[in-house]
């Protein structure tokens, strides 16, 4: 019987279509934490260069609990940075997937439930609507913060900046079709 994967190479099997190079070739020179606007400003529990040590040293349950690739803001700065070439954007992508399909996501964390009420509505109507998603983050702000987000949207509103209706696109059933060849969908009406 094959033995069992470890995290690195399981992390690796979601990583198959990536360009960048493996995590084994990196050389904790720090450069992608020192480059990620995230991390310097205080805001991940574990820094880009220490998840990838944690992943090689197989630290499987601590990367899971971490927030760091849930507060990844995708810029790549860190990828076009690295001397290893690993693409550590790419990584942060592949440990959502990774968390989302072993259910592993954190309570309370907002990152996982924006995620999948961005991906039920595109699936329900082809189309991305602010309002819809607002409410995966509104209520963890304070009164102030909701008042001055509820302001804002009324104002993008009465200038037809945000629609008051989500639209549909054309051909839904052909687009929910392509879809389900692609990713396994479940119901997304659930
Ligand atoms: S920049 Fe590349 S080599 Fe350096 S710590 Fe980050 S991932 Fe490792
Ligand atoms: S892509 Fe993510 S991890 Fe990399 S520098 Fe940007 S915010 Fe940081």
């Amino acid at each position: 019987m094959a033995d069992k994967p470890t995290f690195r190479e399981e992390i690796a099997g979601v990583l198959h279509a990536s360009t960048g190079n493996p995590l084994d070739v990196c050389m904790q020179c720090g450069t992608c934490s020192a480059t990620c606007p995230v991390a310097s400003g205080g805001f991940m529990d574990n820094s880009p260069r220490r998840i990838i040590a944690m992943i090689n040293a197989g630290l499987k349950e601590r990367v899971l609990k971490s927030n760091t690739y849930w507060y990844c803001a995708s810029c790549y700065h860190c990828t076009v940075r690295c001397p290893r070439g690993i693409d550590i954007a790419e990584l942060m992508y592949g440990l959502k997937r990774y968390t989302v399909w072993h259910a592993k996501t954190q309570e309370g964390m907002i990152g996982p439930v924006f995620s999948e009420t961005f991906v039920k509505m595109i699936v329900r109507t082809g189309r991305s609507y602010e309002p819809v998603l607002a409410t995966s983050y509104l209520f963890t702000l304070g009164v102030p913060e909701m008042i001055q987000e509820a302001q804002t949207a009324t104002s993008l509103m009465l200038k037809g900046r945000l629609p008051l209706l989500p639209a549909r696109i054309k051909r839904l059933d052909n687009f929910k079709k392509v879809l389900k060849r692609i990713i396994p969908l479940g119901d997304p009406d659930e």
